[in-house]
C-alpha cells in the first residue's frame, strides 16, 4: 500500500502542528511520501509564510526595506527549530536567502523558500530523507510539467526511500532555475507524485474534515460528504467549494487514484473520498439523494428577445462571440423560444456591460434586451438523483411553499446536477430549504 500524503499550510503552521503531523505519519507505515506546503497561519492575525515572501519581494521592487518582514519569517522558523529541538543550521539557511534579497532577484526562488524551509524542518523531525522539488519536479519552457523527466527523477530519487519529504509548490525549469506553480500549487505536487508512484490513495491533509453537504456558515452542523465523484466535485467547485487546486485533480484522476481530504486537527475523522466511480462503495452504503448543495451570489442575467431567432442558424453564436470579445466567461445560457439569456458573474461585466449591450444592439437588433442583477445560483449535485423521480418537482413545490421565486432552472442532461437561480436575498433561505427537505428529512427517516 502506497499513500502520498500532502500537508497544507495550516497543518505545519507551528511546532504544535508538526507534532500532529508526526502522529499522523507514524500511525501508518504506508505514509512514506510526504509533501508539504509552507507554514500557514497560526491564528487569524498571523500571516502565511508565502504571503510574507511575496511581500518581501514587492518591498524590494519598490525600494523599501524588507527587513521587518523577513524578520517575521526568520522568527517563525527559529521557533519551530528550537521548539522541536532540530539541528538544521537555520542561521545559515536564512543568511543564504537574505543575501539574495536584492533588486532583480528571482521572485520564484524567493517565494519557494517557504516550502523549502518547511520541508527541511519536517524531514528532520520525521527522520525522513529530504528531496528538493527542484531535483524532481521539472517544467518545460512552456510552463507545463515535463511528466517524462519528472517521472524518471521521482522514481530515481524517491522510490527507494523509507520515508521522504518533498516541498510542494515549486520545481525547476530545464536550465535549473526555480519556478513556482500558481497559489495552492502544493496540491499539484502531491498529485503528480501520487501519479508517478501509482499510489493507492492521495491524502490531502488540511484544516477541514473533508467537504460538507452545505456551507456551515448557512447550515448548522451540516453532514460530511463521505464520498464524491470527480464529476460531482466539478459541479460543486465551479460554484466556489474550493478546498483543492483544480489542476490537482487530473494527475490522480487519470490513474484512478482516489483523493482523501483529511483534517490534521481531527485525524480520526475519515474525511471525504473523491473517486472516479463510487458505485462499489455505494452498493454497500447507499448515498444520500443529494451529495452537496453549493452556490454563489451576484450574477447578472442579460436577456435578449428577438422573434424568429430560435430558427436562425448561428444566432446564439453571434451573442456569445460578443462576450468572448470582452473576455467574459459565461456561467450558463438558458434558452427558450426566441429568448436567450446569458448568465455571467456581475463583477466580470462591471466595467464593460454598457459596451456589451451596445454591441448586442448593433449586431442582433433585438426586440427587447434586459439586464437583471442580484441573481444567486445554487447547484444541487447528486449522483443518486438519477434513479429518483420527482426531485425537481419536490424542489419546485418546496420553493413555492416557502415563497422563493425561481428565476432560472437548469438540469444537466446527465442528471447529476440541478442549478436554480434565485434573488440574492433568497440565497440562504433557499439553501436551508433544500437541506431540510432533502437531507434533514432523510436523516430523520434513517
Ligand atoms: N504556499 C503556497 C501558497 O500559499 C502553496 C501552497 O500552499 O500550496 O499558495
Amino acid at each position: 500500500m502506497i499513500k502520498v500524503t500532502k500537508f497544507g499550510g495550516s497543518s505545519v503552521a507551528n511546532a504544535e502542528q508538526f507534532k500532529k503531523v508526526k502522529g499522523i505519519i507514524d500511525s501508518d507505515p504506508a505514509r512514506k511520501f510526504i509533501v508539504t506546503s509552507a507554514c500557514g497561519k497560526e491564528s487569524h492575525e498571523d500571516h502565511k509564510i508565502t504571503d510574507l515572501l511575496y511581500l518581501c519581494e514587492a518591498h524590494i521592487r519598490y525600494g523599501v526595506s524588507a527587513d521587518p518582514i523577513f524578520d517575521l519569517i526568520t522568527a517563525k522558523y527559529m521557533n519551530i527549530k528550537n521548539e522541536l529541538g532540530l539541528s538544521i543550521d537555520m542561521e545559515y539557511e536564512i543568511t543564504r536567502i537574505r543575501s539574495q534579497l536584492s533588486y532583480g532577484m528571482s521572485q520564484d526562488y524567493l517565494v519557494s523558500r517557504g516550502e523549502y524551509l518547511t520541508a527541511r524542518c519536517l524531514a528532520e523531525y520525521l527522520n525522513a530523507d529530504f528531496v528538493d522539488a527542484a531535483d524532481v519536479i521539472i517544467f518545460r519552457y512552456d510552463g507545463e510539467i515535463d511528466m517524462e523527466r519528472t517521472h524518471d527523477l521521482i522514481l530515481e530519487k524517491c522510490a527507494n526511500s523509507k520515508r521522504v519529504v518533498i516541498p510542494g509548490f515549486y520545481g525547476a525549469m530545464p536550465n535549473g532555475s526555480i519556478r513556482v506553480m500558481s497559489r495552492g500549487g502544493s496540491d499539484i505536487t502531491g498529485s503528480v507524485i501520487a501519479n508517478v508512484l501509482n499510489a493507492d490513495v492521495y491524502e490531502n491533509w488540511t484544516d477541514v474534515s473533508g467537504f460538507m453537504v452545505a456551507d456551515p456558515r448557512i447550515i448548522k452542523n451540516p453532514l460530511r460528504i463521505p464520498r464524491i465523484t470527480y464529476a460531482e466535485l466539478r459541479g460543486m467547485s465551479y460554484m466556489g467549494a474550493n478546498v483543492l487546486h483544480d489542476d490537482a485533480v487530473f494527475p490522480v484522476k487519470s490513474k484512478n487514484i482516489p483523493i482523501n481530504i483529511r483534517n490534521t486537527n481531527e485525524p480520526d475523522n475519515p474525511g471525504t473520498m473523491i473517486m472516479n466511480d463510487c458505485s462499489e462503495m455505494d452498493a454497500k452504503e447507499p448515498p444520500h439523494v443529494l451529495t452537496g448543495i453549493t452556490g454563489r451570489k451576484d450574477y447578472s442575467v442579460i436577456t435578449v428577445v428577438k422573434s424568429h431567432s430560435s430558427t436562425e442558424v448561428g444566432f446564439l453564436k453571434k451573442i456569445l462571440e460578443i462576450f468572448e470579445e470582452y473576455h467574459v466567461s459565461i456561467e450558463s445560457v438558458p434558452v427558450t423560444v426566441d429568448t436567450f439569456s446569458v448568465i455571467v458573474q456581475t463583477r466580470a461585466v462591471e466595467s464593460c456591460i454598457y459596451e456589451i449591450i451596445g454591441r448586442i444592439k448593433k449586431v442582433i437588433q433585438p426586440d427587447d434586451l434586459k439586464v437583471e442583477e442580484h441573481l444567486a445560483l445554487i447547484a444541487i449535485v447528486g449522483r443518486a438523483m438519477k434513479s429518483v423521480p420527482g426531485i425537481s418537482g419536490r424542489l419546485l413545490s418546496e420553493f413555492g411553499r416557502n415563497q422563493i421565486n425561481i428565476k432560472v432552472i437548469n438540469q444537466s442532461s446527465d442528471e447529476l446536477s440541478i442549478v436554480v437561480g434565485v434573488d440574492n436575498r433568497d440565497f440562504e433561505k433557499a439553501i436551508r430549504c433544500i437541506y431540510d427537505k432533502f437531507v434533514r428529512s432523510e436523516e430523520k427517516k434513517a
